[in-house]
Order: structure tokens, then sequence, then C-alpha cells
């Protein structure tokens, strides 16, 4: 879909991302905009606008990429806990319309306001995050 913001970033042209993990179902990369430092977003390469639109048995899949990016995320942020979310639909909180999964670190002594608020990352830290992503897996 030549206007939606995912599918540009999944295509690797116009506009960048920090890659986290790819195959040939779903591409994962950074949210720019964190809940918390390392939230993640597992993406699947084909257009669908939310849940509803994606076929059962791609969301199998979709299923078994989450569990394996999450897992990455938890090792590589030493994590104590990960929330996985999936807004559908903009009274639900959707802004983007390709359907996306939420991956966010989650810390005992965090304070987390569920999304309202985001952090920022200093220069070089989220190259620094995804590669330590990238080589947990
Ligand atoms: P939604 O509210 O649709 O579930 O979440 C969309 C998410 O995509 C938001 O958390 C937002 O920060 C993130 N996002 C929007 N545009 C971009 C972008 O161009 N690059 C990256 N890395 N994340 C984006
Ligand atoms: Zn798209």
């Amino acid at each position: 879909m030549t206007s939606c913001i995912f599918c540009k970033i999944i295509a690797k042209g116009e506009i960048p991302s920090t890659e986290v993990y790819e195959d040939d179902n779903v591409y994962a990369f950074l949210d720019n905009s964190p809940s918390s430092i390392g939230h993640t977003l597992v993406v699947p390469k084909k257009h669908y606008e939310n849940l509803f639109d994606i076929p059962d048995a791609e969301l199998g899949i979709l299923g078994a990429r989450v569990k394996k990016v999450a897992r990455a995320v938890k090792d590589a942020l030493k994590a104590d806990g990960i929330n996985i979310s999936m807004n559908n639909g903009r009274a639900a909180g959707q802004v983007v319309f390709h359907a996306h999964i939420h991956i966010i670190p989650r810390f005992n002594d965090d304070i987390f306001s569920h999304g309202k608020e985001r952090k920022q990352y200093r220069d070089g830290e989220m190259v620094e995050i995804a590669s330590k992503i990238r080589k947990s897996f």
C-alpha cells in the first residue's frame, strides 16, 4: 500500500527504521516514540489494517514471531516482564493502520502510564539497543 508508513518502512526505502528482526513474514523495528527503552513493533510484511483482516493461518505465524522477538527483547534489555499489546481501530488508540504488535519491556520498579507517556532515546541509543536485541536471538 503506497501511502502506508509501515509498508514504506518494510520496503526500506524512504522511511528509515532501526531493525531488530526480519524474515519472510514479519519485520520488527524499534518504536521511535517508545513507552519504554526497547519498545519494539512486530509488523506482518503484508498490509492488513488490523487483527480482523489477518487470515487465521497467518495469525499463528505472527504469534510465534511475536514470542520470538519478545524473548530477544526481554533478554537484551534484562527486562523483568514484557507487555504485548495491539490497538485495533481508532477508538482503541490505533494510529497507524497497518496491523502491528507492541512489545514493551517492563521493570519491577518502573512507572508506566499505559502508553500515554513516551520516552526519548539519546543520540545513538536506538542503534545501540537494536544491536543488543539482534544479538539476543
Ligand atoms: P498504534 O497507536 O497505531 O498502535 O501505534 C503506532 C506506533 O507506531 C506508535 O507507538 C508510534 O510511536 C510508532 N510510529 C509511528 N510512526 C513511526 C515511524 O515512522 N517510525 C517508527 N519507528 N515508529 C513509528
Ligand atoms: Zn502497510
